[in-house]
């Protein structure tokens, strides 16, 4: 019988990778935390429509990359005078629809305040699996939206999410990126540009690549995401979006970049840059890695992108709630942070090996007793003869900590830290101390 495997474009996340998956989730919350964000979780499935009319029917999203499914209805039951009728659902592709969903669906706009969430979790697109793009991965974002009255519009809300961007990218120790910034204008700014832009791809269409052909005629502004090398001449006399904007959406832009400036966030202005979903107005960016070189994210280097969403509510049927958030690739944050630091595999303090099977509960309880005081801490058995236990504790930590009868009966503990080759005989009141603080400062 042959072995079964992760689905195509799935996989398995294992130790130690996982610690860095729990670094960045713990350095995230805290970042969240100080800027005011609280946690929201949506299911991980909803309703079709809700993608359909809130990312986009013409996006490559919905068009072609969501797992959407209609399970069997429920058949009829007593007591019940509606049967369930089958319902298509699809596996979240992205989670800002389904936080603007809950928004409408708990009214939070009625208690007058602007929300601030973060969620992270997996989320399923059907892409072509690669290095950095993956068919189920794991966004961290977060939205601030809420009613005009608490100032959701404002282009100081942009300018904060950005900051906070910034600062956050730094605290996880990424360093080289860049923000790309753009405006796609308000929701009348957006169709006049489509025309115009529809009109400028008709003559010039036919010599672009299948893709460009395809989209010129359902969703024109995907053409300029094309990286199509014999395009972008084609692409670089194409009407930029921002002769298309309104006074409003300028001035709008200007104040986002006139906050940025003031905190020294640097910023590219990307007249490209119209991303891919539907629901954009005026504000628009992207975090890019930059000079990774050879462990980098390569072609997959957009670390995160967002955007303002100003008609979203809208669009699935709540009341007017402007708003911005950002998606970031926790899966990209992993193979960038790798690429930087290499792995290296988290250590215990101490790796306790009982000096025979008869010592097996009192190493337990020794073990109990050192990871009560807070310590990461590895058991060895009894059944292992010193070589193997010393073979084992080196590959697993910093120390060892042999126990013997003789150590039991005095309560004098030998460690033997690996990097020093140093050992100590140490009280057992004293060992949680000892292993908490680095070798050379405690030798004996
Ligand atoms: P989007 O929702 O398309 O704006 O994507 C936001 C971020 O999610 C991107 O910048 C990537 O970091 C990440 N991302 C999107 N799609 C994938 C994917 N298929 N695999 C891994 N990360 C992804």
């Amino acid at each position: 019988m042959s072995t079964l495997q992760a689905v195509r474009g799935t996989r398995d996340l294992l130790p130690p990778e996982t610690e860095l998956w729990n670094r960045i989730e713990t350095t995230v919350r805290r970042i969240f935390e100080r800027y005011s964000f609280g946690e929201i979780r949506t299911p991980i499935f909803e309703d079709t429509q809700l993608f359909a009319r809130g990312v986009g029917e013409d996006t490559d999203i919905v068009s072609k990359e969501m797992y959407t499914f209609t399970p069997v209805a429920d058949p009829p039951r007593q007591g019940r005078s509606q049967p369930e009728t089958a319902q298509s659902l699809t596996l979240r592709p992205e989670n800002t629809a389904g936080v603007v969903r809950a928004y409408i669906e708990h009214k939070l706009g009625e208690t007058g305040q602007l929300q601030k969430l973060y969620y992270i979790g997996p989320q399923f697109r059907r892409e072509r699996p690669q290095k950095g793009r993956y068919r189920q991965f794991f966004q961290i974002g977060a939205e601030v939206i809420g009613p005009p009255s608490a100032g959701s519009e404002s282009p100081l809300r942009d300018a904060e999410v950005l900051e906070m961007l910034a600062t956050l990218l730094g605290e996880l120790g990424i360093s080289s990126w860049k923000l790309l910034l753009n405006s796609v204008g308000s929701a009348t700014d957006r169709p006049r540009y489509v025309q115009t832009l529809r009109a400028a791809l008709e003559p010039v269409a036919a010599s672009m690549c299948a893709d460009c052909q395809r989209r010129a005629v359902t969703n024109p502004l995907r053409v300029l995401d094309c990286k199509h090398p014999q395009d972008q001449p084609i692409i670089a006399t194409l009407p930029r979006i921002w002769d298309s904007l309104d006074e409003g959406s300028k001035e709008h832009f200007a104040a986002v970049c006139t906050a940025l400036d003031a905190c020294g966030v640097p910023y590219e202005h990307d007249h490209r840059l119209v991303r891919g979903l539907d629901y954009y107005t005026r504000t628009t960016f992207e975090f890019v890695q930059v000079g990774a070189g050879e462990g980098g994210l390569g072609s997959q280097n957009a670390l995160l992108g967002g955007g303002r969403y100003d008609g979203l509510s809208e669009a699935i049927g709540g009341p007017r709630a402007p708003g911005i958030g950002f998606a970031m690739g926790e899966d990209r944050l992993v193979l960038a942070l790798e690429a930087q630091a290499g792995q290296t595999p988290l250590l215990a303090a101490a790796y306790i090996a009982p000096l025979g099977e008869r010592i097996n509960a009192a190493a337990l309880v020794l073990a109990r007793e050192l990871r009560g005081a807070g310590l990461r801490i590895e058991l060895g058995d009894g059944s292992f003869r010193l070589k193997k236990s010393f073979e084992a504790a080196n590959k697993l930590a910093r120390a060892i900590v042999i126990l013997g009868e003789d150590e039991v009966a005095s309560g004098i503990l030998t460690v033997k830290h690996f990097a020093s080759g140093e050992q100590t005989k140490v009280p057992r009141g004293q060992l949680g101390a000892f292993l908490a603080s680095p070798p050379t400062s405690t030798s004996n």
